[in-house]
């Protein structure tokens, strides 16, 4: 059963750590059930949006996009214009109040290719805060402005050089700090992944997308729209453009994963498509699992997208039937930016690609009525792929 207070979503969600770890986060997941529910932070997060990273976000009407596709009008929800440029803004300016509201001085988080660091940077700077971001040295070396933004913006970059020296050994060093230094610090997850509260947590603070959305669209088109369509690699973006939608039946919530090389090769990150329950990273979901039965390594062009796991409230949606899968691979993703690109001018991130190529794929006569709106989710701005476009997916 779904309990939000225990953070059990279905068959999935849940606390899978070691007791002094779980005991940590039963404390953060009972503070922050006080918070939410103060105005004062209500208020605080309202002003966060607003002021800091510039919502709400446009939503704009695709023109030429629509004309090219022949069928419903397309919009696109413009996360991209986000300071930062993406919907990683939202989550951690929430978190960030959590942590200033428990008085924590340091923020720590992980990364692998660095935009959920520089996200995690850039709040700490603005609250004050000390930040210690893990990343593993091999992502390091081939992230480097992500790097040189992270230290721009005054936070310590630690090299992870145990195992792989990527995320997944990040993850785990910078899990170990935090059980170390608890009483001073707050661990910032960047996803709607990872034990209670973080699902919960991330969920709330990026469903403002969806509720503007509603009110957006009703302003321009005096209804709702047949369908959202959002990508999903941990699934705070998609969560953010579906939850508000949930209730309405009539409205489809497309979540939309990385095929990578082709969903029947073994290099793809297809977790609600052909994942199994399984735990990973101190919670359960849908994992891919390899001939062995083991979790398996995920693959995607879109670094985002690439994780073998996915947010258990998208997998319970998924047992549900509440949402529809959509899988596009690297290919169809760089034909999507390239695409978005020259019709409307406006580059969208790799990740963002995956939503707006799900369109372009045949889905019989879904989406060909003029007299349907559908809204795109556009998570993020594509500058930081242009040059591994350029010089390694053409
Ligand atoms: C991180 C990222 C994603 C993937 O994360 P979700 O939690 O699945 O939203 C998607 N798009 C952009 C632009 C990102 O930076």
């Amino acid at each position: 059963m779904t309990n939000e207070l225990n953070g059990t979503f279905g068959d999935f969600g849940g606390t899978y750590l070691p007791e002094f770890l779980a005991e940590i986060l039963g404390e953060l997941a009972e503070k922050y059930d006080e918070l939410k529910v103060t105005e004062e932070f209500q208020n605080d997060l309202k002003a966060l949006y607003k002021d800091y990273a510039g919502r709400p976000s446009l939503l704009y009407y695709a023109e030429r996009l629509t004309k090219e596709l022949g069928g419903a009008k397309i919009y696109l929800k413009r996360e991209d214009l986000n300071h930062t440029g993406a919907h990683k803004i939202n989550n951690v300016v929430g978190q960030g109040l959590v942590a200033r509201a428990l008085n924590k001085s340091k923020l720590i988080a992980e990364t692998g290719a660095g935009q959920h660091g520089v996200a995690t940077a850039t709040i700490a700077a603005y609250l004050n805060l000390d930040c210690d971001i893990y990343m593993g040295a091999r992502d390091m070396g081939a992230q480097k402005p992500n790097v040189y933004r992270m230290k721009a913006l005054g936070a310590n970059v630690i090299p992870v050089t145990a195992g792989q020296g990527t995320l997944k050994d990040a993850v785990d060093i910078a899990l170990g700090a935090y059980a170390q230094d608890h009483e001073d610090s707050y661990y910032l997850l960047g996803s709607a992944v990872g034990p209670h509260p973080y699902p919960t947590m991330v969920r709330d603070f990026q469903q403002i997308i969806s509720e503007e959305i509603k009110a957006q669209i009703q302003e321009l088109e005096g209804k709702q729209p047949t369908a959202v369509i959002a990508c999903a690699g941990g699934g705070s973006n998609a969560l953010g453009a579906f939850t508000a939608f949930i209730p309405d039946e009539n409205v489809e919530l497309v979540s939309v994963e990385p095929a990578g090389k082709g969903a029947n090769t073994d290099r793809h990150g297809l977790a609600l498509g052909k994942g199994a329950p399984d735990v990973i990273h101190g919670f359960k979901t849908l994992v891919l699992h390899d001939e062995d039965g083991e979790i398996a390594e995920s693959y995607s062009a879109a670094s985002g997208l690439d994780y073998p796991g996915i947010s258990p409230i998208l997998s319970m949606l998924k047992e549900k039937g509440r949402i529809s899968l959509g899988a596009v691979t690297d290919k169809e993703a760089v034909d999507a930016f390239i695409a978005l690109s020259h019709l409307e001018g406006i580059i969208p991130a790799l990740e963002s690609s995956h939503a707006i190529a799900y369109l372009f794929q045949d889905h019989g006569d879904k989406y060909t009525n003029p007299d349907d709106v559908v809204v795109v989710n556009l998570s993020g701005r594509g500058d930081k792929d242009v040059e591994n476009v350029f010089e390694n997916l053409m």
